[in-house]
């Protein structure tokens, strides 16, 4: 499947509620879901009709995905490898989605969004235990360091990032020294580390039928 390239907002007006993909834009009156907050398209205005069941589960997928901008094949490889894996289905699930590089990279202030340190992470610039890692999805491990390589450290979006960050909560499960633009994994993360909007019972409902 490919990737989505049009407007994230759009994502966001599917879902009826703020996904924070956008960094600063997010927390400004510019968001759209401050204004337009209907679904997208011609006649987005008119479908008001109340999802449950199947529509139900499918949404809280389809939302889980978008935050963490994985697709489709993807994702279900996580449900798969969640239900193979010791613990409750929907947390391992989550937890997968959490320790992706990405995920850590903006969680440490290191990018606006997870988009921009998706951006951040396939572009060279960021270091697992001093060695160059570019593939988004790479899962994350405890003791692990991840830093901005050092010739990397002049990028100009990471003072902004940093400060975007500074007004956000850290999660507990991350070491961060921002000054230095690098953390440590000091655990996997539990789910009342990953603050989402996300009913993670209802996916795995809907991968199990
Ligand atoms: Fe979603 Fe952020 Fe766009 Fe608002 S600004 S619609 S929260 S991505």
């Amino acid at each position: 499947m490919a990737r989505y390239t049009d407007p994230v907002c759009r994502l966001c007006r599917r879902e009826g509620m703020k996904l924070f993909l956008k960094g600063t834009k997010c927390f400004s009156d510019k968001c759209p879901i401050e204004k337009r907050n209907f679904a997208p398209g011609q006649h987005g205005k008119d479908r008001k009709a109340k999802i449950v069941g199947y529509g139900l589960q499918l949404r809280e997928k389809q939302k889980a995905k978008r935050i963490y901008f994985t697709q489709e094949g993807q994702f279900r490889n996580y449900f798969e490898k969640a239900a193979r894996t010791r613990g409750v289905t929907g947390e391992m699930l989550l937890q997968q989605l959490e320790r992706r590089l990405d995920n850590v990279v903006y969680r440490l202030g290191l990018g606006m969004s997870r988009r921009q340190a998706r951006q951040l992470v396939r572009h060279g610039h960021i270091q697992v235990n001093g060695r160059k890692v570019n593939i988004p999805s790479y899962q994350v491990s405890v003791g692990e360091e991840i830093a901005i390589r050092e010739g990397s450290k002049k990028l100009p979006i990471l003072e902004p990032a940093k400060e975007f960050a500074s007004h956000q909560n850290a999660p507990n499960w991350l070491e961060i020294d921002r000054d230095n633009y690098k953390g440590k994994v000091l655990a996997l993360p539990k789910r009342e580390d990953i603050n989402l909007p996300v009913n993670e019972q209802l996916i795995v409902e809907l991968y199990s039928k």
